[in-house]
């Protein structure tokens, strides 16, 4: 058996999403890298420049209306 032999953990893939700007609501107005459920990087928002660091939980930056 050497089905995990091929890197495919997902715990070490990075993704990239596009959340809504918490700042000016802008859809999609950021683009994130995220692994680990921790940002990955530093992302701004195209619009009005919010700032999100590297090394966050991208989960505090989604509206919570979206749960
Ligand atoms: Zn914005």
């Amino acid at each position: 058996m050497s089905v995990f032999a091929g890197c495919m953990d997902a715990r070490n893939m990075i993704s990239i999403k596009e959340i809504d700007c918490p700042s000016c609501e802008k859809a999609n107005g950021i683009e994130v890298f995220e692994k680990d459920s921790l940002t990955v990087g530093e992302s701004s928002c195209t619009q009005c420049g919010y700032f999100i660091p590297d090394g966050v939980h991208l989960i505090k930056f989604i509206a919570e209306d979206e749960y």
